[in-house]
């Protein structure tokens, strides 16, 4: 449910995304989304730090969290690893996209 698997997360992290403060925090953000991931509309379970700035500090930059689906905050983080850049991943998507429409 939340994203605590990866190893580059420290202990103090892991810590905090178990707290009651996270917790509340997620669902302000879950909610803000109508349960919507951001990038396939599917339903989400799943928060997103987009530039991760914040951390620890999120309940006042919510601008920073997007809500996913599971599948898509996997893909994501497998390809990004811990980088939290949504906006990489949009640019990438972008410019496969135009690839295989043969803009390139
Ligand atoms: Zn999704
Ligand atoms: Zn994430």
């Amino acid at each position: 449910m939340i994203h605590v698997n990866d190893s580059k997360v420290s202990p103090e992290y892991r810590a905090y995304l178990e707290s009651s403060k996270w917790q509340e925090i997620r669902n302000r953000v879950l909610l803000r989304e109508n349960y919507r991931c951001c990038v396939c509309g599917d339903k989400a379970t799943h928060v997103h730090h987009i530039r991760g700035k914040h951390r620890f500090n999120e309940a006042s930059h919510l601008e920073d969290l997007c809500a996913m689906c599971e599948p898509c905050h996997d893909k994501l983080h497998l390809y990004f690893e811990f980088c939290d850049n949504l906006k990489a991943y949009y640019e990438q998507k972008r410019h496969e996209e135009a690839k295989a429409k043969g803009y390139y």
